[in-house]
């Protein structure tokens, strides 16, 4: 069966992100050569939906090759990234007797990583844990090792840094995807070309019918380019001193969006498509970039479904304060990630509020 393996480069702590189609099968030699150890009891978490077609069957392939489990299964959607989900899977995590040579393995979108890993990073000060993504959005959550939670009042405030052992993507589950989280995992492939590779944008552009029909071939070269795009900079700034900040493009926007309508109205790549549209908006306002930057990435961004105006009810003035929660705010001063060009992008930390609010408000007027 063919498949590819990219590594994220981090000295002891390197791992394979392998993608390929049927992989889950093959989760057992991966997880020994990840050197998980069959001698411990291991917790898989997942999702309702996720589990319905994939848990049982990873279950038995486990168990055949002598790894021992027992699966959290949660209810789907961001909701679940909260504390009480999390308290309860540390729970069962107790109850299941997992001890520090045990680990977490992560089989799901990016709700499932992200909760999954925080648990990972904090089980007994912190045990292994394996990236199992099933969501074309989890080409970039599951690689890189952010792990968080949310609070009400702001989206992954609670989390840590925790790489994990490896990332098994098996492409085959994205066929059981419902269209409008394929939309969503777009939003994040196009976000990578957005800062970093014009070329990368144009061919988005050119083939996104195939693309869209999740014409396999093309779609595993779209997240193996997502994929490296993400690997390289992760490698090069694992916790976020300078360049890593550029992958939230879209996102002081984004969070605030999807914080303010309870983590229920928009999914994660909707907000942000949104949220890259007024970055563009706002790089233009401030003379940053040129004026073709908004058109074109509202452009594409409609090429994949994705919403691109001002979401329902919300008042610019309370997107404003939730941005300021943002984690790359410091002192109070908003920073802002702005592309220059298609293919580059930027933090300023220098935008004046105002011009913020002003174009937020002439978005929501527009509506
Ligand atoms: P998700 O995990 O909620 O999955 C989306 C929906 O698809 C859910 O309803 C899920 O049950 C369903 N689903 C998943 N796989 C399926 C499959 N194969 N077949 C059918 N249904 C399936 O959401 P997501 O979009 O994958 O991830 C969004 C989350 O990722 C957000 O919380 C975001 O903050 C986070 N994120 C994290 C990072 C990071 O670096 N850690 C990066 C980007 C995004
Ligand atoms: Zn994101």
């Amino acid at each position: 069966m063919k498949h590819e393996t990219l590594t994220v480069e981090l000295g002891e702590r390197s791992y394979p992100i392998v993608i390929g189609d049927g992989l889950l099968q093959q989760a057992p030699r991966l997880l020994q050569e990840a050197a998980i150890s069959k001698a411990s009891h291991h917790l898989i978490v997942t999702d309702e939906h996720v589990a319905a077609n994939y848990l049982e069957p990873l279950r038995e392939a486990l168990a055949e090759a002598g790894y021992r489990t027992t699966a959290s299964v949660i209810a789907p959607g961001e909701q679940s990234k909260s504390l009480a989900v999390y308290e309860r899977i540390m729970t069962e995590a107790i109850q299941s007797g997992l001890d520090r040579k045990s680990a977490v393995l992560a089989l799901g979108g990016g709700v499932v990583g992200d909760l999954a890993g925080f648990v990972a990073a904090t089980y007994m000060r912190g045990i292994s844990f394996v990236q199992l993504p099933t969501t074309l959005l989890a080409h970039d959550s599951s690689v890189g090792g952010k792990v968080a939670i949310n609070h009400p009042l702001g989206k992954n405030l609670i989390g840590a840094f925790h790489q994990p052992r490896a990332v098994i993507y098996d492409t085959s589950a994205l066929r059981s995807l419902p269209k409008r989280e394929v939309a969503a995992g777009f939003a994040e492939v196009i976000k990578h070309g957005l800062i970093s590779d014009e070329a990368f944008v144009e061919w988005l552009e050119e083939h996104a019918d195939r693309l869209w029909a999740l014409d396999s071939e093309w779609l595993a070269k779209a997240i193996h380019r997502g994929c490296a795009v993400k690997a390289a900079i992760v490698s090069e700034d694992e916790t976020e001193q300078g360049k890593r900040a550029l992958l939230n493009l879209g996102h002081t926007f984004g969070h605030a969006f999807e914080a303010l309508s309870s983590y229920s109205v928009l999914n994660h790549g909707e907000a942000i498509a949104i949220g890259m549209c007024l970055a563009a908006k706002v790089a233009e306002r401030v003379g940053f970039a040129e004026k073709s930057v908004y058109e074109r990435t509202e452009r594409v961004l409609r090429l994949y479904h994705l919403p691109t105006k001002w979401p329902g009810n919300l008042a610019p003035e309370a997107v404003l304060e939730a941005m300021k929660r943002d984690k790359k705010t410091v002192g109070g001063k908003l920073a802002l990630v702005l592309p220059r060009a298609i293919g580059q992008a930027e933090v300023v930390k220098d935008i004046e509020e105002d011009i913020i609010l002003t174009v937020m408000r002439e978005e929501a007027e527009a509506k």
